[in-house]
Parts: C-alpha cells; sequence; structure tokens
C-alpha cells in the first residue's frame, strides 16, 4: 500500500463505540468471528450468483466461487478471500465505515439495554465484520467489486479511531480480509485450529472452502437438497457425522416449507434412548442453522423440552444470523418456528405409529417417558401428542398395546368416558375388584401401569372430548344390568348401609347399595379428587409426617351371600355382625391399596375364625 495516496477516515461514533466494546471487553467466544466472515463471503458469492443471472458485464466472471482462508504461522496473519461482489470505495465507506445495518445495530441497543456490561454479550451475538478486531489489532479488506468501475482497493484499520482507503493494484473481484492477529490470538495461525472452527460452525457453507489449499467442508447441507436426491446411506452418514450419533436413526423428517416461515429441516429420531440407560438428562440435539451457517448447536429454546432426543437440523432463513440468545428466549419468530417444527415431528410420528404399528411399538418402548412428558407439559401439542400414548387394555391380550384412537372406536353404544385404572402390572390390575362391574358391562378399560402414568392422566383429562375416568373413583355412572338370584329388598338394604355407617362413623363417607359388585361382597371407591394408592406412596415417600385420612365411599352387594347373611345378624347377632362390618371395610381397603394400619385388622381376624369355629 503506498501512503501517498491513502486517504484518512474517521469512524461514525457510533462504530467507534462499538469497536471499542469489541476490543476491549472480550473474554469468551472469540471464535466466533471466522464464522462472521465466512459468512459474509458467502453472501457476497451468492449475491454475485443472482447478478449473473441479470447482469452482462460481471468483472472477471469466470473466477470460481470459493473461500479461500490461509493461515500464516510465523506471520501470524490470516487471510479469507472471496470471489463474490467486492465493495466499490464508496461502499467501503458506506458499509465497513457507518453503523448502517440492522445487525450491529440491534447489537448496540442491546449493550444499552444491559447497562452496558457487553462482556458476556458480545460472544453471543453476531458483530458481524468487525468481531474481527476481537482477535486482529489490524485488519486489511482488499477490495475489487464486480462493477466494471469498481478499483483495486484496500480498507485497514487497527480497529481504534479510523480506517484508510489506498489502492490495491491487482487485487481480484472479491474481498480479501487480512487479519494480523493480536499476541494472544496467535492460534487463529494455525491451521488445526482453524480447521477444527470451520468444522464446528461452517460446515454445511455452499461454497467449498479451502484451508491453505485443501478443501474442508466435504459435508453437504443435505437438509436443503430433494428428498428424492438422498439416499438412506447418505441419511444415515449425516445422523451419524453431523449428530454426533453412534446409533441407527429410527425415523426421520426431512421438509421444507415457505409459509409461514421459510424452513428446511432434517430431524432424525434414535434408536437408543441413553437416559433410560442411565446416562443423564439428553442435551438438545436439534441445531439452528441459517443459511447453512450454524446459529445455535443446541437452542433450547426452539422445541419444547420433551423433544430433546430428536437430533437434526432446523434451517431458517427467516433467522437472523446475529440473534442472540436472550433475544431467542422471547423470540415470536423462534416460536413460531418451534411451533411449526413441533408439529410437523408429531404428525410424523402418527404417520409412522399408522404405516408400522410393530415398528412404533418398538420404539415407543424406549421412549415413552418423551411422550409422557409432552402431555404433561407440552399444553399446545397435548391433544396431539395423546394420540401417541401406547398401553394394554382389559381388551388387549397381554403384552398387545393400543392408543386412544383405537379404545375410541370401540366404545359402546351410550359410552360417554375413557375408563382407565392404574396399577403396577397387567396381574395386579385385572385382580382389581374395580374392574369386575366394567367387564361384566363389556366396557373396556385402559391399564396403566406406569409411575408417571397417573401425572399424565390428569394433565390430558380428556381425549377427543371424552373425559378420562378411574374406575376406583365414585360417582362413575353405569347402566343397570340384569341381576340374577337373590338379592335383599329395598328396604333390606337400605337399613343394612344405615347399620354399616353407623358402625363405621367418620371411616367412611357414605354406604350404598351399588351397581358395580358381580363377586365382592363390598368395594371402597375413593372420591374422584382423591388420591392414588400410588400417590400416596410417592407423599410418604417424600415426607414421613404425611398422613391423609382415607376416606371411602363404601358400595355394597345386595345380592352377595355374605350380605344377606350380615343383614339378618345385625339384628340376631348384633355383635358378630359389627365385627364382620369392620372387618368388610378393612378387606375392601386392602383390596384398594388403601389401608394404613393393619393391627386392628389381624386381631379381628382372629376374633373372627375363633367365631367361625365355635368359639
Ligand atoms: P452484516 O453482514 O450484518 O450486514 P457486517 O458488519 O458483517 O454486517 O458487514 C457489513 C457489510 O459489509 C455487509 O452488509 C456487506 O455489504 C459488506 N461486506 C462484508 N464482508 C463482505 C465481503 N466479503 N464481500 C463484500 N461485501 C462485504
Amino acid at each position: 500500500m503506498s501512503t501517498s495516496t491513502a486517504e484518512k477516515h474517521t469512524f461514525q461514533a457510533e462504530i467507534q463505540q462499538l469497536l471499542d466494546l469489541v476490543v476491549h471487553s472480550l473474554y469468551t467466544d472469540k471464535e466466533i468471528f471466522l464464522r462472521e466472515l465466512i459468512s459474509n463471503a458467502s453472501d457476497a458469492m451468492e449475491k454475485l450468483r443472482h447478478l449473473e443471472a441479470t447482469e452482462k458485464n460481471i468483472h472477471q466472471a469466470d473466477l470460481p466461487l470459493e473461500i479461500h482462508i490461509t493461515t500464516d504461522e510465523e506471520g501470524k496473519t490470516l487471510t479469507i478471500a472471496d470471489h463474490g461482489i467486492g465493495m466499490t470505495h464508496d461502499e467501503l465507506v458506506e458499509n465497513l465505515g457507518t453503523i448502517a445495518h440492522s445487525g450491529t445495530k440491534a447489537f448496540l441497543k442491546a449493550v444499552k439495554e444491559s447497562g452496558g456490561s457487553p462482556s458476556n454479550m458480545i460472544g453471543q451475538f453476531g458483530v458481524g465484520f468487525y468481531s474481527a478486531f476481537m482477535v486482529a489489532d489490524k485488519v486489511s479488506v482488499h477490495s475489487r467489486s464486480w462493477r466494471a468501475d469498481g478499483g483495486e482497493l484496500v480498507w485497514t484499520s487497527d480497529g481504534m479511531s479510523g480506517y484508510e482507503i489506498a489502492d490495491s493494484p491487482g487485487q481480484q473481484r472479491g474481498a480479501k480480509i487480512v487479519m494480523h492477529l493480536k499476541e494472544d490470538c496467535a492460534e487463529y495461525a494455525t491451521e488445526s485450529r482453524v480447521k477444527h472452527l470451520i468444522e464446528t460452525y461452517s460446515n454445511f457453507v455452499g461454497f467449498p472452502i479451502l484451508l491453505n489449499g485443501k478443501r474442508v467442508n466435504e459435508v453437504e447441507a443435505l437438509w436443503l437438497k430433494n428428498k428424492s436426491e438422498v439416499s438412506d446411506e447418505q441419511y444415515k452418514a449425516f445422523y451419524q457425522f453431523a449428530c454426533k450419533a453412534w446409533d441407527e436413526p429410527s425415523y426421520r423428517l426431512h421438509f421444507s416449507a415457505d409459509a409461514p416461515l421459510a424452513i428446511n429441516a432434517l430431524l432424525f429420531s434414535p434408536s437408543e434412548n441413553p437416559e433410560r440407560m442411565g446416562f443423564n438428562k439428553t442435551e438438545c440435539g436439534v441445531a439452528l442453522y441459517s443459511r447453512k451457517v450454524l446459529i445455535d448447536p443446541a437452542p433450547k429454546e426452539l422445541l419444547p423440552d420433551w423433544m430433546r432426543f430428536m437430533k437434526g437440523v432446523v434451517d431458517s432463513a427467516d433467522i437472523p444470523l446475529n440473534i442472540s440468545r436472550e433475544t431467542m428466549q422471547d423470540s415470536a419468530l423462534i416460536r413460531k418456528l418451534g411451533g411449526v417444527i413441533s408439529k410437523r415431528v408429531i404428525k410424523m410420528f402418527e404417520k409412522e405409529a399408522e404405516a408400522d404399528p410393530e415398528k412404533f411399538r418398538g420404539f415407543y418402548r424406549k421412549f415413552d417417558r418423551f411422550f409422557k412428558e409432552g402431555v404433561a407439559t407440552d399444553y399446545a401439542n397435548r391433544e396431539a401428542l395423546a394420540k401417541l400414548l401406547r398401553f394394554e387394555t382389559s381388551l388387549t391380550e397381554a403384552g398387545s398395546v393400543c392408543g386412544f384412537t383405537d379404545y375410541v372406536s370401540r366404545m359402546k353404544d351410550g359410552q360417554e368416558s375413557i375408563y382407565y385404572l392404574v396399577g403396577s402390572t397387567r396381574e395386579q390390575i385385572e385382580s382389581s375388584p374395580y374392574l369386575e362391574a366394567f367387564k361384566s358391562r363389556g366396557l373396556e378399560v385402559v391399564y396403566f401401569n406406569d409411575a408417571v402414568d397417573e401425572y399424565v392422566v390428569d394433565a390430558l383429562g380428556t381425549f377427543d372430548g371424552k373425559k378420562l375416568v378411574s374406575v376406583r373413583h365414585a360417582g362413575v355412572e353405569l347402566e343397570d344390568q340384569a341381576a340374577e338370584g337373590d338379592s335383599l329388598s329395598e328396604g333390606e338394604t337400605k337399613a343394612l348401609c344405615e347399620f354399616l355407617k353407623n358402625e363405621l362413623g367418620e371411616r367412611v363417607v357414605s354406604v350404598s347399595s351399588g351397581k358395580r359388585l358381580v363377586e365382592n361382597p363390598v368395594i371402597a371407591l375413593v372420591p374422584a379428587d382423591g388420591m392414588s394408592p400410588q400417590m400416596r406412596q410417592m407423599m410418604k415417600a417424600m415426607d414421613e409426617n404425611f398422613k391423609d385420612e382415607v376416606k371411602v365411599e363404601l358400595e355394597i352387594n345386595p345380592r352377595h351371600a355374605l350380605i344377606r347373611k350380615l343383614a339378618q345378624a345385625k339384628d340376631s347377632n348384633p355383635e358378630l355382625a359389627k365385627l364382620v362390618s369392620l372387618q368388610l371395610l378393612d378387606n375392601a381397603l386392602i383390596a384398594a391399596g388403601l389401608l394404613e394400619d393393619a393391627r386392628d385388622t389381624v386381631s379381628r381376624m382372629n376374633a373372627l375364625m375363633q367365631k367361625a369355629m365355635g368359639d
């Protein structure tokens, strides 16, 4: 550069302010400067490509559209060159000396709003071209515009107060940025370090990147391709390399959309679930890109937390490159994007489950907790996710499963609710006295046997407008059934109920004659808002002083021999009738898993047995 022809400029005040921050307040994430510069180079070449369609007189039209990066360890320089549109003299002044562009403006605004402590913010923000001054104390931008009268120029600055523009004879079309690295940033002049950075941030940039003459970004941005152009092998290789996975993908979703947002997404579900194998909570595995440039490898705000097992790439040209993590949190754009993606993912699972139920079953067995978590926490997707839940029921064979949609399709005429029972195993659930009445009426009951299921049904509440109702709950309306055999009369039943309520006192809310029972003499029902045995156990485990008086509604079976005998005994042998009443309640509580203290039960049992053997 000949200093005689150099013209000096001072930076606009805002640029100075920005540079001051960039140079003096940076500690972390300096490395993002490379992503910013490569992205600028790629943009400049993208623009040239567009020009090619309309302009005939492009200067040096034959230059290859490549990004050349060279490191010079001895000279401590890093050079990034492109053959994009370049800049004219006025464009150099306009683009690199004033603050006309949005990204930088947004950055300054955020710094102001944060009360002027940008140290932890700069790394999270793209600060565009000026981020070069994070690592360099002198930057030259050699430039030749695509325009015929562009001029061969070099813009040079130490990032302090101003810059110079001089001639740069021989400069080819495009921009070449030479960075003279600061002492403590010499690492960016080593090939291995730079290679690693390119692979991390710019692996999918759409133009070849050559580092010291060798091509670095071999990986194609598969997500931008047409589905028909990508083979299964390529998908698998992408999943394992780009998503750093070691298993095979179980399902994949590859789609693009233009509205409401421009989206290209390639997502995979794994075939193994590390959380289930005892590893820590999985980290979000879907990276966010904007036009092939990585914005965030694990954007927590993008997708609902339950989807953390998914891996892949979401690329949206609508997301600005320099969006900050803070902005992402309350960005309506990110929310909208996440909303579209999660709906597509759920739809994909629904379709796959329909197409190959066996395969989905195997997958669901490993990943069920994520779907359940989703039902409990992701309000917007709750109903859609509920369709994916799988369970056994009183009508499925042991080991086979179905979903709510199947259940609803089998509901009987006039059946308004979906019935379920929570227990620990199918066997345990099937031995429950609660099932009887439903089975005998041909009503299907869903068996939930996972510790979290109860929360999940609670959160769900309804499916397809049908209420989820526990068969343990009182107040379930069942249609009358023709009862066979002898029964107490209405009057006798009423008298016995009164007697029992009197004997059992506060321990029961009420005693009534039920429609439910076929085989058992009595059943204990919990109020619909009461706690289930599973929940009680959990509460007890968490709090040793937990005490919660169980008050049940007792239903008696007026056709049962024991009940009929009891109706007589209450008049002929009140003492025995009293013992039997108490024992009946305890038995019902045992069957319901609700008996807290069995001391009285045992001594009473002994007394009863003694009586049975004739005192
Ligand atoms: P942004 O990219 O957000 O606009 P930058 O500070 O990174 O902000 O760049 C400022 C401007 O400088 C760009 O908008 C572009 O017009 C110009 N520019 C930067 N790098 C190049 C390049 N390699 N080739 C051509 N123009 C460039």
